[in-house]
């Protein structure tokens, strides 16, 4: 990260508020948008954009309108519009009674445009969209204007009138603004304002087949709707003089003017490691199958997340940190895990459970005893309170937890060896069973000390280790599912060798385990319920998989914080 980087809450943008309310602009309405198209689900970096626009409006007194920018039929859909809704909701936030869509304004923008052309400031140009390409010139040479350009306003009236009522086909004509083909800024050399689709539209259905282009919608939206500050990532940078010209030349309502003036302010939008940030490449990762869905687990959608166990503290959290820039960087994605384990160490009540199960008998119990020892919930919250966990002749522990041949700084179990079983005994390894074929180990054979009762006195003797474990008759059988990222890359959509970023794919990112073992207390774990696996990390039962009787565990991030570790060394 750049050190130019300002907390969410004092940051160049708010500066720039502060700076309008201070000399009474907009008289002190502060008023923003967060305007997703909806053609996906969003992502964290939409995570970054909803934080600020609603945060911003929050910290201010002001308002934040949710607005679909719905100017593209052809790849919008009424499922992302209701994900949307429900992400924006699920981070905490509000948008009251406006929410709104571009096609809202479909009627007025069309008038705006005929005003134009009356100016003699737009016309209809019958380039095809590769001449249109061609005409425009580049960064070091000007424009062509097109032949189309003086075509007077009554030819452009009734064209534009026929292009309205679908009489020409798809590509063949568009709305073009008459500013200048010479202009250094190529998004002023006759930028296209309306384009010919003959596609139905989820809310307009097939009453227009013209659809306005977002540098026409955008600020025309932005105005009807009163936005003070609207707020969009770098890219559009270049647009903003467009954005201007468009208000600048729009006649649009006498209310709408009294209102005031929207500014376009630019911030550098969020880029994470391991991560792809584009909707056009997370959709063909669903489409094409290499995850489960949109909300896959892995996936650095708001529902992928959200399904992984992310709560939403944490990643407002994460986006506060980051803060905003005016140039870009990419963020260490061990940051997005800092957070997120930081606030569930806070909350998370603590449990035991196996991932891969290594059998022990313990050959001095009596056979029929069952111990139930007292555990405590969180050591980091006192009110979390205390369980039972029952203790008995036959337990599990986890296989990476006992080496026949140990190195000498292993402090795990292994024969000789004696470790300290989380709450209950110290146990000694005695013997250790294999199956005579392939040697593997079958089950250990322990001894234990009842002199050693956990928090009871004489239990003072010191060993190096301790482990997690079940009781075999106690336990809950569950699937545990282990997500690594999505890719091998920090930068997956380095395509330098020409591959494509889904060549940099992990094939490991999901790892199943069917036989884990979880502490009975977990039986009734509610659907998207969060606890921290002693020594293995924060899970979450799963939402979507997890049945009673057939609990899925996804584990949301293990406990080793390599970003804290970095800052610390730093
Ligand atoms: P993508 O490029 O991922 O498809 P987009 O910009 O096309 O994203 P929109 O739905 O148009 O997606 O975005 C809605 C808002 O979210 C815009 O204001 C956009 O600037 C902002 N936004 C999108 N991606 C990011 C990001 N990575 N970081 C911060 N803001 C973002
Ligand atoms: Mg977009």
């Amino acid at each position: 990260m750049k050190d130019t980087n300002q907390p969410l809450t004092t940051n160049f943008i708010q500066n720039i508020i502060t700076e309008d309310l201070r000399q009474g602009k907009n008289d002190g309405r502060v008023h923003t948008r967060f305007p997703p198209e909806p053609n996906g689900y969003l992502h964290i970096g939409h995570a970054k954009s909803i934080c600020l626009n609603f945060g911003l409006a929050e910290a201010n007194g002001g308002l934040c309108n949710l607005r679909f920018d719905d100017t593209n039929p052809s790849k919008e859909e009424i499922e992302f519009v209701e994900s949307i809704k429900e992400d924006v909701r699920w981070l905490g936030f509000d948008w009251g009674d406006r929410l709104y869509y571009a096609s809202d304004y479909f009627d007025q923008l069309y008038e705006y445009a005929v005003q134009l052309i009356k100016a003699g400031k737009a016309y209809v140009c019958d380039l095809s969209a590769e001449e249109i390409k061609e005409y425009r010139g580049t960064l070091i040479e000007p424009g062509k204007e097109s032949p189309y350009r003086n075509r007077s306003v009554e030819e452009n009236l009734d064209l534009f009138e026929r292009m309205k009522a679908g009489e020409f086909p798809e590509g063949s004509r568009v709305l073009r603004a008459k500013i200048d083909m010479a202009s250094p800024n190529l998004n002023m050399r006759d930028p296209v304002l309306y384009r010919i689709m003959h596609k139905e539209h989820h809310r307009t259905g097939n009453k227009w087949c013209i659809y306005p282009m977002y540098d026409f919608a955008h600020p025309l939206s932005d105005a009807l709707e009163g936005i003070t500050h609207s707020i969009c990532t770098l890219e559009f940078a270049d647009h903003r003089p467009l954005y201007d010209w468009v208000l600048d030349n729009v006649d649009y309502s006498k209310e709408a003017k009294a209102k005031g003036r929207p500014q376009q302010i630019e911030f550098a939008r969020l880029n994470l490691t391991y991560t792809v940030m584009s909707k056009r490449k997370l959709r063909i990762l669903v489409e094409e199958g290499y995850v489960s869905g949109w909300d896959d687990p892995r996936m650095p959608t708001i529902s992928g997340l959200r399904r992984r166990g992310y709560t939403p503290e944490a990643i407002r959290d994460f986006c506060e940190r980051i803060g905003v820039a005016k140039s870009n960087s990419v963020v260490d994605i061990g940051m997005l895990e800092h957070c997120i384990r930081e606030d569930l160490n806070k909350r998370a009540p603590r449990a035991m459970a196996v991932l891969r199960p290594l059998k022990v008998v313990i050959d001095n119990y009596p056979e029929d005893q069952v111990e139930w020892f007292e555990a405590e919930n969180n050591p980091n919250d006192p009110d979390a309170g205390s369980r039972k966990i029952p203790f008995s002749k036959v337990i599990y522990i986890e296989q990476e937890d006992f080496m026949e041949d140990p190195p000498k700084k292993f402090f795990r179990l292994a024969p000789g060896r004696e470790v300290r079983l989380k709450h209950a005994y110290i146990i000694k390894c005695e013997q250790v069973i294999k199956d005579e074929k392939t040697g593997e180990i079958l089950e250990v054979h322990c001894t234990y000390d009842p002199e050693t009762k956990s928090g009871e006195q004489g239990s003072g003797k010191k060993v190096k280790g301790t482990l997690h474990w079940v009781s075999a008759a106690h336990a809950v059988k569950a699937e545990v599912r282990l997500y690594d990222y999505l890719f091998t890359k920090e930068n997956p959509e380095d395509e330098e060798d020409g591959s494509d970023f889904r060549a940099n794919l992990n094939p490991h990112s999901l790892v199943v385990l069917p036989s884990a073992l979880v502490e009975p207390s977990l039986a009734e774990a509610e659907p998207g319920s969060r606890y921290q696996f002693l020594r293995q990390g924060y899970f979450c039962v799963d939402p979507v998989d997890s049945k009673p009787g057939n609990l899925v565990f996804n584990r949301i991030v293990s406990l080793r914080d390599t970003w804290a570790k970095i800052k610390k060394e730093e």
